[in-house]
């Protein structure tokens, strides 16, 4: 078994390719940790292995390492479902909200925000694959959700983040990939948005060769989590 050094070590060298092989510069694409089911020690680990952000999927796992300073030296990102009743332990700490998909949140969040004085950082997350189980704005609802987010006075959306259908292969996922560059490309400017997350373990190259800015990678740094 690698370390989670060496882990990053190697996904450092491989976004780094392909960003070439794209004619990007690899320094215009940050890599999260998405931390899930690891504890704090691990957390620091990977922090200490130079990745840029840690990301997190659930509210009460997130306030225990909080607690414990697992992100002392390294920025936290909210990266899973949120619940509206949960806004309240998010909102100010985090330094970003990827995962804010429908109308509802956006309200909440804007919300719990202003109740705080603060402005918080988030980015919408598309269904790009269009399953019904999975949250996210529909590429179609994304022109009025922007509306709504510029009436907001405290909230910067920052960009787009999408989780593709699961494949088989990267392959598979490349043509979502492609539409959610499309979709960012055709908004970024009107809407000052500069983030593009997308790109997991097993699908991180071609999302970066597809225009991602922020990839989220859990099991390639931190082995199979097991239940
Ligand atoms: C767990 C998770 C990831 C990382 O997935 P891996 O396949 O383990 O790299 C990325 N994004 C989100 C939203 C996640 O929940």
């Amino acid at each position: 078994m690698n370390t989670i050094a060496e882990n990053v070590k190697e996904i450092r060298r491989r976004m780094e390719e392909a960003a070439r092989r794209s004619g990007r510069d690899p320094g215009e694409i940050l890599l999260l940790a998405a931390t899930k089911m690891n504890g704090a020690d691990r957390v620091r680990e990977a922090a200490a292995a130079g990745v840029d952000l840690c990301g997190e999927n659930r509210v009460q796992e997130m306030q225990q390492k909080l607690a414990e300073g697992a992100y002392e030296n390294v920025p936290l990102h909210f990266i899973g479902h949120l619940q509206k009743n949960k806004v309240k332990n998010v909102v100010g700490r985090v330094s970003l909200i990827q995962s804010v998909g429908s109308a509802e949140l956006l309200e909440a969040i804007e919300k719990q925000a202003a109740k705080m004085d603060l402005v918080q950082d988030i980015l919408f997350e598309i269904n790009i694959g269009r399953e019904p189980q999975k949250s996210g704005f529909l590429p179609e609802e994304l022109p009025d959700a922007l509306k709504q987010a510029a009436d907001c006075s405290h909230i910067r959306l920052r960009g787009l983040m999408a989780i593709p259908p699961a494949a088989e292969t990267a392959d598979e996922t490349r043509p979502y990939f492609a539409a959610m560059r499309r979709l960012f490309e055709e908004h970024a400017r009107d809407a000052s948005m500069e983030i593009l997350s997308m790109g997991m373990s097993h699908d991180y190259e071609a999302a970066i060769e597809e225009g991602s800015t922020l990839v989220r990678i859990g099991t390639s740094i931190f082995g199979e989590r097991y239940i």
